[in-house]
């Protein structure tokens, strides 16, 4: 009998306020080291943290997108331990009383199947520090400009059986986080990050012990660190050993994994309520005012894209997902005046560019508004698509909008069917084998032989010339 896998999450989100959690430093954005943590992220003695309502506000935003329970009196308590990012010497979290309580994200597999998460709960915490182990030498370095940055701690139920389950939904989380407003959604810099719970287990026996690896921070680490883990527990089952619960950490460059230490229980931290916060009060009118400022949801989204702009069930997925590929797809759209031609760009053309320059959508060199431009002369048949695409590179490089880089190239089309029929005439002229042997062809045939034709031809004019207009000329010279 094969093994079944169990996978849950903890997700760290990095809320994108102003100011930290509990006091009024700004969130570090690459400042220098320890220039953005006051006395109360450090929790000096006589100070006293203030809960951020803007924090509070995103947490209760997560809830209601999520369709949760939002706890009316939630409770900051705190989390002792040692650790030298965290001067305060305990963390300020929730336990007992999280703010946001059970709920669901409904996730869309490949298969077209759709799966069903459920949230334990997500609560709000604040962030330690950081420790440099680079450009000290055999010293570590301690920034503490992250320490009281707020978080979300999203804890799902161990819902998932494999790593595309798990990364379906990590992307769904991303969308909605993202599509709120309350996280940038950066991974690589930390904005979100991935704790994977994994055990195995024989069908129908109890849940087995589980391992989890933390602090993953891209969605394709996170897939081969679950694929990793799984493999290596068949392993040690197999070979008639046990697995012990333990926290790991993975190695992206290198794919390998290693234990960093047994885990802790809840005990261990001498959980307390924290003395100087009171808890946080939602009232209705709170929840009110949230429900109406809620943004589209990623679901909704999907949903207007179908409806809106004919796409397919798949490309609208994929283009709604993610906020800012949404929005460009639809800057894209406007500009352009054709949805079906801008999908295929975004998905296509700009993701292979973005992908193979490792850049973010949001630093695309080519705006939404040229990429829009592109379409609507592709759409007047200025240009081919051949030509559109070296316009999209010139574009991308950086010689300015596609109208400026056609004129400029002189890139459009032989709209001159004059011009065009002499070169058709040359071509024929200069060919009479391949002619000829075109004319003994039956009509099958002569569909794969006139590309010879149209081959030439746009050779001649640099791919100028309207690719309808030349193959009604081709078939009307030689087929007569
Ligand atoms: P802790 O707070 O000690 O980390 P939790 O019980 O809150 O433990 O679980 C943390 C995460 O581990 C949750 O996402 C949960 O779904 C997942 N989890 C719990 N048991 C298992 C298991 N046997 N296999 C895989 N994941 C599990
Ligand atoms: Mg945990």
């Amino acid at each position: 009998m094969s093994w079944e896998v169990v996978i849950g999450l903890e997700i760290h989100v990095q809320l994108n306020t102003t100011s930290k959690l509990f006091s009024g430093s700004k969130l570090s954005t690459g400042a220098e080291p320890n220039t953005q943590a006051s006395l109360v992220d450090l929790g000096m003695p006589g100070t006293l943290p203030v809960v951020n309502k803007e924090a509070v506000r995103k947490a209760a935003l997560f809830g209601l997108a999520i369709n949760a329970d939002i706890c009316r009196h939630s409770v900051f308590e705190r989390k002792n331990y040692f650790y030298p990012d965290l001067p305060k010497g305990y963390q300020t979290t929730q336990l007992d009383k999280p703010i946001v309580g059970a709920g669901v994200v409904e996730v869309q597999l490949e298969s077209g199947e759709k799966k069903v998460v459920r949230i334990h709960h997500a609560h709000l915490e604040e962030d330690a520090g950081k420790s440099l182990h680079e450009d000290f030498h055999g010293m570590t370095g301690i920034d503490l400009n992250r320490a009281g940055t707020p978080l979300i701690e999203v804890v799902t139920e161990p819902d998932m059986s494999n790593a595309e389950e798990a990364v379906a939904f990590a992307k769904k989380l991303h969308a909605i986080v993202t599509s709120i407003g309350i996280c940038d959604g950066d991974m690589s810099q930390g904005n979100m990050r991935f704790d994977v719970n994994v055990s195995i287990r024989k069908p129908g026996e109890p849940l087995g012990t589980r391992t989890e690896t933390k602090n993953l921070n891209s969605f394709r680490f996170m897939e081969r660190a679950i694929k990793l883990e799984v493999e290596r527990q068949i392993d040690v089952l197999e070979d008639g050993g046990e697995i012990v619960q333990e926290t790991r950490l993975y190695n992206g460059d290198t794919h390998t994994a290693r234990s960093m230490r047994s885990k802790e229980d809840a005990n261990d931290y001498r959980y307390f309520p924290c003395p100087d916060l009171l808890p946080v009060e939602i009232t209705d009118a709170d929840l009110d005012a949230l429900k109406a400022a809620m943004p589209e949801l990623p679901d909704a989204r999907k949903a207007r894209f179908i409806a809106d702009y004919q796409l397919s069930e798949y490309d609208a997925d994929l283009l709604s997902g993610d906020l800012a590929t949404a929005a460009f797809f639809e800057g894209a759209t406007k500009a352009g005046g054709d949805a079906k031609l801008a999908a295929n760009w975004v998905m296509g053309e700009l993701a292979a560019k973005l992908n193979a320059e490792e850049k973010a959508i949001g630093e695309s060199p080519v705006s939404a508004e040229q990429l829009g431009q592109l379409i609507a002369r592709l759409k007047d048949g200025t240009i081919s698509s051949k030509i559109a695409k070296q316009v999209f590179e010139a574009c991308w490089a950086g010689e300015g909008d596609p109208d400026v880089v056609i004129e400029a190239k002189g890139l459009k089309q032989m709209s001159d069917s004059g011009e065009l029929e002499k070169i058709v005439d040359d071509i024929i002229a200069n060919n009479a084998p391949q002619v000829e042997d075109y004319r003994n062809s039956d009509d099958d045939k002569r569909k794969k032989k006139i590309g010879f034709f149209v081959g030439q031809a746009m050779k001649a004019t640099q791919g100028k010339a309207n690719p309808q207009q030349l193959n009604q000329l081709l078939k009307q010279k030689l087929d007569q």
